[in-house]
């Protein structure tokens, strides 16, 4: 993600505070009243530019999602796209996806969508991806009971290395396709990254990966 130094992005946060939720700790086992019913819960760990959780929002109005950005100068554009809409069932985090277990409790979210993670392919970066076992226990401590990852991205390398890591985790691999937009697969929404190198002619690898009871 090429990022742009936006010294307006801070206040432009804080004036959609509605949208981006400052101190999201303080709704910890609470996110169902942030939204006023209660619909399951997506999030997206790196949302990036938004696209993909908007029109998922719009796809699925009875699921609640949440996207997730480490970068201020990166979550203003998906800001700027969601207030172009009228969803409520969509809010925007600005924090480190290390925090995850700090801002949602145990059962709290029913599925986890990673889409085109950057894919630190030096080893001594491993610790970094987001399917790291230690990301995975992360997930598993804020999902459901069988809840889900949906991991999508164009770049092989990672694509192998998570379906050894979710695999060694113990989770169930289901819904496998290594050429997304030439399979069965109905109702996907492109993320920004994934419209960028479809276009180049990449094949798109995705998975379903399910956390079981049995360990
Ligand atoms: N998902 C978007 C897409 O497919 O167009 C963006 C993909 S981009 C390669 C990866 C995004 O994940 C970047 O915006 C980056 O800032 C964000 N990211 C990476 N590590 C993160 C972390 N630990 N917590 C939150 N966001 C993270």
């Amino acid at each position: 993600m090429r990022l742009r130094n936006k010294p307006w992005a801070k206040e432009y946060i804080e004036d959609n505070c509605d949208l981006v939720i400052p101190n999201p700790q303080q709704y910890k086992g609470k996110w169902n009243e942030l939204f006023g019913n209660d619909h399951p819960i997506h999030i997206e760990v790196g949302t990036g530019k938004g696209q993909f959780i908007i029109g998922m929002a719009e796809q699925n109005p009875t699921i609640n999602y949440i996207g997730i950005e480490l970068f201020e100068s990166v979550i203003v554009e998906a800001l700027k796209k969601l207030k172009e809409t009228n969803l409520e069932n969509v809010r925007l985090l600005n924090i480190n996806a290390n925090d995850l277990t700090e801002i949602f409790s145990k059962n709290e979210i029913n599925c986890v969508y990673l889409n085109f993670s950057d894919p630190w392919p030096k080893s001594r970066h491993e610790k970094r991806r987001l399917t790291y076992a230690s990301f995975l226990k992360k997930y598993e401590e804020i999902l459901v009971e069988e809840g889900e990852i949906h991991f999508k991205t164009d770049n092989q390398g990672l694509f192998e290395y998570s379906l050894k890591s979710f695999s060694q985790y113990g989770l169930l691999l289901k819904f496998l396709s290594l050429d997304l937009h030439n399979s069965d697969f109905e109702g996907n929404v492109m993320t920004e990254y994934e419209e960028k190198f479809s276009a180049k002619g990449q094949p798109i690898f995705r998975v379903e990966a399910k956390y079981q009871n049995v360990k």
